[in-house]
């Protein structure tokens, strides 16, 4: 039976050690999650792929979380959710990043139980 509750989840997140603990954790929270080290690389397989959510840092080489997020407005107009996680938090950044379509921005360190509650709606 397909259960519901678990959803596929691509990680984009130029840092190897942080990218490896987010797929860690959120298959340890029962989903599948498959991570990406570059913006292009995780909009290449979202495009491919039937994917539920988007855990994006905000930056990374090649492309960015927020360029990812308006490629993928281009080209996949049933694109999934897209939420962004920075360490360069400021409110600004976070109202801009709204407006243009993020699910939410949030600051690096950040609660897993947080993505769960986004995973979960
Ligand atoms: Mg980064």
């Amino acid at each position: 039976m397909l259960d519901k509750t678990r959803k596929k989840v691509v990680i984009a997140e130029d840092e190897t050690t942080l990218n490896e603990i987010y797929v860690e954790i959120l298959e340890d929270l029962g989903h599948e999650a498959v991570g990406f080290e570059d913006g292009a690389t995780a909009l290449d397989y979202i495009l491919k792929n039937e994917v539920d959510f988007v855990v994006s840092d905000l930056k990374m080489p090649i492309m960015d979380g927020l360029t990812l997020l308006k490629e993928l407005r281009k080209r996949h107009p049933s694109h999934p959710p897209v939420l962004i996680i920075t360490g360069y938090f400021n409110p600004q950044i976070r109202k801009d990043a709204l407006e243009f379509g993020v699910v939410d921005l949030i600051s690096k360190p950040f609660d897993f139980e947080k993505i769960s509650e986004y995973l979960d709606r």
